[in-house]
């Protein structure tokens, strides 16, 4: 083990210990982002890398080498793994075979049997560069992403080009002596650069975390903890948005009732009914455009906001929800047991809002209920135009 020269080179690994506790503390607080223990690993690792070499640990040129080089070699893939994790992708072990045993073994072969320093330098950091250029390219989408992506993917791209920059750079010009390697030019601004950038990335790294952790505070806030649909919340909030947008007109509302849902709770159970609740809602989200809004406004009643759909639109989409209902089968109930639901639909006016919108729907929805369920009903404004389906529509201003 070699005495410190000067204990501020200790300043790095220390850094790297706080990031390291941070992720860890974001993890143990929220344990579902688990590439949360790969960032934490990665800054450990790269710690215990920088530390090999500050130490000297191990003792000797070839073996110091050889740890460093696996140190940093499986720091940068924990990083690079972690950021594809994040994003529902990953690393396979045989690639954390492979790139270990090549940069590794690289290094072994041009200490031991052709001792070439140069080379060392160029297979650590145009690897590294290269590892790192692949993630960036698997997660390219980052750069169209929220703001802390955005940082994120521009600071690892810095990060992956000063491995190849600062190694043309400098490593021509200044062939480091191997015995004063330690106080080179090339190891200095090796140093320097990788602080700095390293440092960087990491700070991004962790303002996309706490990015992360207030998106899905907002997505809870906002989610049905039941169906995973909006809740009323989430569906006012988004819904409001889209009428208050002039592109999105004209604009309908579909309300959707499940018949009779009380019964199948006294006669199958409130898990069944749970059940039941759940499938519904995956039915309502498979048939929904990406633009529509759908939420669950409460108990056994669901909402759809069409963007730039008519009233006449938002009626053929209710009978062809309602038609779905009643060919759909549910967990937890007989095969034999049909569900049906109640739909009332209304188109909104200029100025008009969110609430009495509802309301009008609503209007709808309780005579569709009262003419015997199993219905659709729209409301309308003077007259009702032809349409196939229009026995089921109610010219309706009278009631305003
Ligand atoms: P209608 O055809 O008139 O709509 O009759 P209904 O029985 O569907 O309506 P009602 O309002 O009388 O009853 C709604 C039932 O929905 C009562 C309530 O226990 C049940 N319910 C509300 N929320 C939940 C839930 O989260 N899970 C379950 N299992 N049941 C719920
Ligand atoms: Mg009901
Ligand atoms: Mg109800």
């Amino acid at each position: 083990m070699r005495a410190l020269s000067n204990p501020l080179v200790l300043i790095g690994p220390a850094i790297l210990l706080v990031f390291a506790a941070s992720f860890a503390s974001v993890w143990i607080w929220d344990r579902r982002h688990r590439h949360l223990l790969f960032f934490c690993a990665a800054c450990l690792l790269f710690c215990l890398g920088t530390l090999s070499q500050i130490l000297g640990m191990p003792d000797g040129h070839g073996p110091n080498a050889v740890t460093s080089a696996v140190l940093y070699t499986l720091s940068v893939l924990l990083l690079n793994d972690g950021l594809l994790r994040r994003s529902g992708q990953g690393l396979s072990w045989a690639s954390y075979g492979v790139i270990l045993l090549l940069i590794t073994g690289g290094i072994a072969y041009f200490y031991y049997v052709d001792r070439q320093l140069i080379v060392r330098i160029y297979i650590l950091n145009f690897g590294y560069g290269l590892i790192c250029l692949a993630t960036i390219w698997r997660l390219r989408r980052l750069r169209i992403g929220r703001v802390a992506e955005q940082i994120l993917f521009w600071s690892l791209l810095a990060f992956s080009l000063h491995f190849f920059l600062r190694t043309v750079l400098t490593v021509g010009t200044v062939a480091p002596p191997v015995r004063d390697f330690g106080s080179s030019p090339f190891w200095l601004a090796l140093q320097f650069s990788l602080a700095i950038l390293g440092v960087a990335l990491a700070l991004a790294l962790f303002a996309l975390t706490i990015s992360d952790t207030v998106e899905d505070l907002r997505h809870e806030r906002s989610a049905d903890s039941l169906t995973g649909l909006l809740n009323r919340r989430g569906f006012d909030e988004r819904a409001q948005k889209l009428l208050d947008d002039a592109r999105t007109w004209p604009t309908s509302l579909i309300l959707v009732d499940i018949d009779h849902f009380k019964s199948i709770n006294d006669t199958f159970g409130h898990p069944a009914g749970d059940a039941v609740l759940k499938s519904f809602g995956n039915l309502l989200q498979g048939a929904m455009r990406q633009v529509d809004v759908c939420g669950r406004l409460g108990g056994e009643e669901f909402a759809f906001l069409l963007p730039n759909c008519d009233a006449a639109g938002a009626h053929v989409f209710a009978h062809r929800l309602r038609e779905a209902v009643r060919q759909a089968r549910f967990d937890g109930l007989p095969h034999s047991r049909q569900i049906t639901a109640s739909f009332g639909v209304a188109s909104a006016r200029h100025g008009e809002s969110l609430s009495e919108l509802i309301a009008r729907a609503d209007k709808v929805l309780y005579r569709a209920k009262r003419e015997g369920r199993d219905r659709v009903e729209v409301h309308l404004e003077g007259h009702v135009p032809q349409n196939p389906l229009s026995s089921t529509i109610t010219a309706d201003n009278h009631e305003d």
